[in-house]
């Protein structure tokens, strides 16, 4: 699946739901969809996993990890939900987070989801309209925390839409 077709798909979800609200609402999104999520503990390299139980669609987040890595495997489980029906089972594990070219196209594809959800192109945007790239970089953090997303992500993402530039 190409990358403009994963972030309309994430588009079209946020605004069905979450319309426009920052942070995006993952949990209402989730619930939205019939997915039951739950936090608990998991073996220690896996940040979550998706799953059937019955006819229930369950995602099972990492609670040992920081709230906006949480997030954000939340938006990536919720991408392997709506881009990946046919599979049942997925477990994302940290390293792929950490390495997302390791040869999974799906991980790579959850994690474009994910950014597109969770940090929206054109809230984004409306967000650095009129700074400087330098003054970009000096609101990184607080980007962050009004996405709910860590540095990195958000950095990253800038990068992505080349609001950032990389050294
Ligand atoms: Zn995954």
């Amino acid at each position: 699946m190409n990358k403009a077709k994963i972030a309309a798909m994430a588009r079209d979800l946020e605004s069905a739901y979450n319309k426009g609200n920052i942070p995006v609402n993952l949990e209402l999104i989730a619930e939205e969809l019939g997915i039951l999520v739950r936090h608990g503990k998991i073996n220690n390299d896996v940040s979550g996993v998706i799953f059937k139980e019955g006819t229930e669609t369950v995602i099972g987040i990492n609670e040992g990890e920081p709230p906006e890595r949480q997030r954000f495997t939340l938006s990536h489980e919720i991408g392997h939900f709506v881009l990946h029906r046919e599979r049942d089972l997925c477990v994302t594990s940290q390293r792929l987070f950490r390495k997302p070219a390791s040869g999974d196209f799906r991980e790579m594809e959850a994690n474009a989801f994910a950014a597109e959800l969770l940090m929206p192109k054109q809230a984004i945007e409306n967000a650095v309209l009129k700074l400087s790239a330098d003054e970009v970089v000096s609101k990184v953090s607080e980007l962050a925390k009004t996405f709910g997303v860590s540095e990195q992500a958000m950095t990253y993402r800038l990068a992505n839409l080349q609001l950032f530039p990389m050294s």
